[in-house]
């Protein structure tokens, strides 16, 4: 089992498995793409299935691919099944902005992939697609009800909310009501430079804190005649449902959770590694701070590998101390 220097139990790999996607939303990556990169310069399927299979011997058993879009990477069926075969996995998600769902959502069920998060914005088609640059907000819907259809439950619905785009989040919360969907609204986190080359543009100022979304929304949920959101314990709550405040509106199939990684530290409860489609294992999201594990896996040695882990466990900071803002995009990152 990994323990960290801090005594959190670190057992949740974070995969990024591309840094490219379909769309371009604006908070996360720039117009014209990422820069291109050899083939080699990305770790392969195989080296992602090994890596899991080493981790997996270290105690990480629950793995969420993301990227980038991790439906546009080819072979993704095929990893999912891999590492959902992978002794000591006991379970693999994947985030994904929805669009490729109609096609992948039956092979991926089949492959073993046991929960899907899909990352919508805003219901507003025109604002949909301004957000991410070219999409259209009816190939989300359609990913959703692949999702539902093929029996993924949970599925999650993830909202980045945006002071300066005024969504209408009411209107996301509603969608909790007649299908088992849980709505996440998650504070928009600065990362990447928005002064920088890739000027994404936003600022904290347009994150809001959650106890501000959450006192908002129930103001308007109970003007509209939805009644109050009542919060959901612990004890209610399918397990690993992450660091998120879960509420529910009376009668409701699904629910309404927010997660703040800026506002309401959530850092004591952090279990997670992440990797980038590089093979850079990062401790902490707000911490540039990296592990290249490509180059030991290149090695061939699982034992490397192994101290390449161990090292960017131990490197695990105790909180992000507030220290927002990375060099990286949140594309690069995996979210
Ligand atoms: N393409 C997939 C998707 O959109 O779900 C997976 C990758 S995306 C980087 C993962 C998650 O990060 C998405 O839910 C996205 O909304 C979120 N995200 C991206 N940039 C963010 C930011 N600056 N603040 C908060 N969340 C962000
Ligand atoms: Fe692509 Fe997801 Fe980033 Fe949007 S949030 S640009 S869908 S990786």
């Amino acid at each position: 089992m990994g323990i960290d220097q801090h005594g959190r139990t670190i057992d949740y790999l974070r995969i990024s498995v591309t840094d490219r996607c379909n769309l371009r939303c604006l908070y996360c990556m720039p117009e014209e793409g990422v820069a291109w990169r050899p083939h080699d310069a990305m770790l392969s399927l195989e080296e992602i299935a090994r890596l899991v299979a080493i981790a997996a011997k270290e105690g990480f058993s629950r793995i969420r691919l993301t990227g980038g879009e991790p439906l546009v990477r080819l072979g993704i069926v095929d990893l999912v099944r891999d590492l959902s075969q992978t002794p000591g996995i006991e379970r693999v998600a994947m985030t994904t902005n929805g669009i490729l769902l109609p096609r992948y959502a039956d092979a991926l069920r089949t492959a073993g992939l046991s929960r899907v998060n899909i990352s919508l914005d805003t219901l507003d088609p025109a604002q949909f697609t301004h957000i991410t640059r070219w999409g259209n907000i009816d190939d989300v819907y359609r990913g959703i009800d692949a999702a539902l259809k093929t029996g993924f439950d949970p599925v999650k619905i993830n909202a980045v909310v945006v002071r300066s785009l005024d969504q209408d989040l009411l209107a996301f919360a509603r969608l909790s009501l007649d299908r088992p969907l849980h709505v996440r609204f998650i504070e928009y986190m600065p990362v990447g430079d928005p002064q920088g080359e890739d000027g994404l543009g936003w600022t904290r100022a347009d994150t809001i804190p959650n106890e501000e979304l959450i006192r908002s929304l129930d103001a308007r949920a109970e003007a509209a005649g939805l009644g109050r959101l009542m919060p959901l314990h612990q004890a209610a709550r399918p397990e690993g449902w992450g660091p998120a405040q879960y509420y529910q509106f009376k009668g409701a199939q699904g629910t309404v959770g927010f997660i703040s990684a800026l506002s309401r530290h959530f850092c004591s409860e952090c279990n997670r590694l992440r990797m980038t489609a590089e093979g850079k294992l990062r401790p902490c999201l707000f911490s540039d701070q990296e592990f290249d594990v490509k180059d030991a896996l290149r090695t061939g040695d699982d034992s490397e590998v192994r101290r390449v882990l161990a090292e960017a466990l131990g490197a695990k900071p105790d909180e992000h101390h507030s220290q927002v803002g990375t060099e990286r995009l949140m594309s690069q990152i995996g979210g």
